[in-house]
């Protein structure tokens, strides 16, 4: 697992419910801390805050009892760094990256260590105290990022009269969609590829991920960009995608994680239904038939920080019909359950009728879409 996805696995998983499982007792975002005896009264009255959204823990009495996700499964389960990331693996199955069944991960506080148990009063600390993240050496602000995302998403064409709407109308996704979530292309790819090491160097460009090692736009195969627009309706995050059937991976994200899902204009907090759709393309054909979707890349790039963005919906779950998806589905749909959001399984209860999705099939080709 790279940082990166160890950052995305963390921040998918609910801190409350890893508490919970462990036997710890969460309401309003309070427990009372693992070290009672340090407490008066055995700490009667709950000192240790749980963040949902902020996936942390902090007791405000002692110092050590803090930290992310893991540290907290550290110190219940008196275990390391890695073992504790085993468990969360194994409890989360549908949340680990495929390619990350191990663990490999060089981290500072990694390594056998083993915190003293939480039922002996500890002399020493029982956790270190997490370090702050690295910052990742910094080449540029993150101000500056964001202005170099926006020159590129406007150096870019609308898709009209190119491969990309052809692609997007085999797809029954047409204009007025296009133009309601600007959709963007490549069309001359050495041109662009130029003008843009030319105005911000090769460095920058592979440091913000545009560019690949080589030195040149990663999206040679992925001429379609989906921007992510905000409520402004400006954009520093996209997915580009290919428009053939050979390359792999069909879709590329920018580099760095999601900062909120697809078409987030939809959560406008007035009560109502929303579909949650898996990738682009469904949201697409959802948003192309009037109906309110917003959509995640999948269930991994979830954040149990983006549950308050739902706040007045019911949300439709309609992530693919198949093994992954219907595990994405119960674990997100167990997210919004613990925290007083209502949602329902595309489809389930009518699996029976001529009209039901089969298995295997997306939002895109159960509303006609061809591949
Ligand atoms: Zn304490």
């Amino acid at each position: 697992m790279t940082n990166e996805e160890l950052k995305q696995f963390k921040s998918a998983i609910s801190i409350t419910a890893v508490a919970q499982s462990l036997g710890v007792e969460v309401s309003h975002g309070k427990c009372r801390c693992f070290f009672p005896q340090r407490h008066s009264h055995g700490d009667r009255t709950p000192s240790v805050s749980v963040s949902e959204e902020h996936g942390s823990f902090r007791c405000w009495v002692c110092d050590d009892v803090r930290g992310d996700v893991i540290s907290l499964v550290q110190l219940l389960r008196d275990c390391s760094f890695v073992e504790a990331l085993d468990w969360l693996m194994e409890q989360y199955p549908v949340l680990v990256p495929s390619n990350a069944r191990r663990p490999v991960i060089t981290q500072n506080n990694s390594g056998p260590r083993n915190a003293p148990s939480a039922k002996a009063a500890p002399v020493v600390p029982p956790v270190e105290t997490p370090l702050p993240e690295p910052e990742e050496h910094e080449l540029i602000s993150e101000d500056e990022r964001k202005k170099l995302i926006l020159s590129f998403l406007k150096r870019l064409s609308p898709v009209d009269n190119t491969p990309a709407a052809a692609w997007l109308a085999r797809r029954r996704i047409f204009k007025p969609t296009w133009d309601k979530m600007l959709l963007r292309t490549i069309t001359d790819y050495s041109a662009l590829n130029n003008s843009l090491r030319e105005e911000f160097g090769t460095e920058i460009l592979q440091h913000v991920g545009l560019f690949n090692e080589k030195g040149n736009l990663r999206y040679y195969k992925h001429p379609l960009i989906f921007p992510y627009l905000d409520t402004g309706r400006r954009s520093f995050y996209f997915q580009a995608r290919a428009l053939d059937r050979e390359t792999k991976p069909k879709e590329l994200c920018l580099r760095g994680t999601v900062p909120f899902p697809y078409n987030m204009s939809a959560l406008d907090q007035k009560p109502g239904w929303i579909y949650l759709c898996e990738g682009v393309v469904d949201t697409l054909t959802m948003i192309g038939q009037k109906i309110n979707a917003v959509g995640i890349p999948g269930v991994r790039s979830f954040k149990v920080s983006w549950i308050p963005l739902f706040k007045n919906k019911n949300v439709v779950l309609c992530l693919d019909h198949d093994e992954a998806g219907r595990s994405g589905m119960e674990y997100i749909g167990n997210l919004f359950t613990q925290n007083g959001i209502r949602s329902v399984i595309l489809g389930e209860g009518m699996e029976n009728l001529p009209t039901a999705m089969k298995e295997g099939q997306d939002i895109n080709d159960w509303f006609g879409g061809k591949k």
